[in-house]
């Protein structure tokens, strides 16, 4: 059974829970439940760590412990890929892209960063009755890390956090969801076992409830939350975390629109927004849910979308040729299912999909056709195959509809003409965007949100910059 990490020490707990592997909805194996206490342990390790180690301070030993966790990483990449199959669910395919292969490359990306990141900068001298004064700027470590993490791309959302955090001379303690503890708890072990990152540096735990988490968020020695989640439990984190002032950063849910502009490839934009929307089968914040399509042009684009989620391969996600696999959990399921029946019911037209297939949380990709833009499904997060096809009047209206969302995470745009399509792009509110197809996953890349999507960037140099706290001197100059 996999261990949780405190204080250096592989650790095991009196109580487990299971963790399913969702393609089958079998036991995969039980989780160490992680209580308070052990929440406690870890916070007490990692403040220890911070305040007594020269693990802050010393950025040529961090460099050697990162890279050591690259290698530990990528020696161990076939047995990581296989958990993160099993459960997760996520299709071999996409374990070469953002659900592993990609989020590896973070660790020499953010080594790379810290060598050449300048850590100070001067500001120069000023005068005051007629003393001079230098001044400059230090950027240090931001102290005690709390990383908690969803269930859909653990890998990436762990690295995302605990690496530039590490870079960044932070010591963490890291939740991993409790929909997939197995795959967080790997990386505990790599660490633990391949790598002299000190004791109570990173402390990985995992828990079956609430509570453990909850200890992290209202810690008066944790320094700064890190989390990725749906934004009703960001809301609650930043409502804990204010009591002790916390540094917050958050990267909350999505319902981000992909426009059709009447001038574009519609063939090629239907199915670009049908392989997006079963990607890791819609379990992904920035995927485009809303598909704006010009009115006169609506059912001729719903067809065509209909024809690609036809075409899309659902199955065994250790098949490297299945394109879906399943969703997480039955309780995930029966959410699906039951916003697309209410979608329905108020008015939207069901062109393909919404069945479950069994064994294991397989949801059909699901077309849902004159959506009302005010209503549930084209303003809640669904995190499901589900596309809602909204029809617009005019750019003006699609950029209004696109606005038109608590949201603002991601978006796309097609058109034959480029400038127009960045124009269109300019004008949303959203802190990533993809403009005839552009991807913009990858480690450089500042990746977060605008609204209630979140606060802050991850990825890229404003990744490593959230980690950091600046600090101004000024001295006298004789
Ligand atoms: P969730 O919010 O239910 O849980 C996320 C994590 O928070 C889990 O580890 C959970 O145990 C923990 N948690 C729950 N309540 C807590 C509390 N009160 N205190 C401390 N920790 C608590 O999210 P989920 O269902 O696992 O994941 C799906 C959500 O994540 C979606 O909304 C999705 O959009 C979002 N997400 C966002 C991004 C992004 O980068 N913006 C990326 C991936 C997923």
């Amino acid at each position: 059974m996999k261990r949780l990490l405190i204080d250096g020490r592989l650790v095991e707990t009196e109580k487990t829970f299971p963790s399913l592997n969702p393609a089958t909805g079998e036991v995969l194996d039980h989780a160490p439940d992680a209580t308070a206490a052990d929440a406690e342990a870890a916070v007490a390790a990692a403040r220890r760590a911070f305040d007594t180690t020269s693990w802050a301070t010393d950025t040529a030993r961090r460099l050697r412990c990162l890279r050591q966790l690259h290698r530990a990483l990528t020696d161990h990449q076939e047995e990581l890929r296989d958990l993160t199959i099993a459960e997760v669910g996520a299709p071999r395919m996409l374990t070469h892209g953002p659900q592993l292969d990609e989020p590896i490359k973070l660790v020499p990306y953010y080594t790379d960063l810290l060598e050449k990141y300048p850590l100070t900068e001067e500001l120069g001298e000023s005068e005051i009755r007629g003393q001079r004064h230098r001044r400059w700027v230090e950027k240090e470590a931001a102290g005690v890390v709390a990383a908690i993490i969803p269930y859909n791309y653990p890998n990436q959302l762990a690295l995302a956090k605990l690496v530039p955090a590490l870079a960044a001379g932070c010591t963490v303690v890291l939740k991993g969801a409790p929909d997939t503890p197995l795959t967080t708890l790997y990386l505990g072990e790599l660490i633990a076992e391949h790598t002299d990152i000190p004791p109570g540096v990173v402390n990985v735990i995992v828990s079956s409830g609430v509570e453990a988490g909850e200890v992290l968020t209202k810690h008066p020695d944790v320094d700064m939350i890190t989390f990725t989640g749906s934004t009703a439990t960001g809301r609650r984190i930043m409502e804990a975390a204010s009591a002790t002032v916390k540094k917050v950063f958050l990267e909350l849910g999505g319902k981000s629109a992909m426009i059709v502009l009447d001038d574009a490839d519609f063939r090629a934009a239907s199915m670009f927004a049908a392989f997006t929307i079963c990607s890791h089968s819609g379990q992904g914040c920035a995927l485009t849910s809303r598909l704006l399509v010009p009115r006169e042009h609506h059912d001729e684009i719903v067809a065509m979308v209909a024809a690609g989620l036809e075409r899309v391969s659902y199955g065994d996600p250790t098949d490297p040729k299945t394109f879906m696999g399943p969703l997480i959990s039955e309780r995930q399921r029966d959410k699906v299912d039951a916003m697309v029946q209410r979608a329905v019911a108020a008015g939207a037209t069901l062109v393909t999909g919404g069945k479950r297939v069994d064994p294991g949380f397989f949801y059909t990709p699901t077309l849902l056709a004159d959506v009302d833009p005010a209503g549930e499904i084209a303003q809640d997060e669904v995190f499901g195959p589900v596309l809602a096809v909204i029809p617009y009047d005019g750019e003006d209206d699609a950029v209004r509809i696109a606005n038109d969302s608590i949201f603002g995470l991601s978006g796309a745009v097609h058109s034959a003409d480029a400038q127009r399509a960045i124009a269109v792009a300019r004008r949303i509110r959203t802190g990533t965007f993809s403009i005839n197809g552009g991807n913009y996953f990858s480690q450089e890349v500042p990746f977060g949100g605008y609204k209630q999507s979140g606060v802050g960037r991850e990825s890229g140099v404003a990744g490593l910059e959230e980690f950091l706290e600046i600090k101004s001197f000024a001295v006298v100059v004789p």
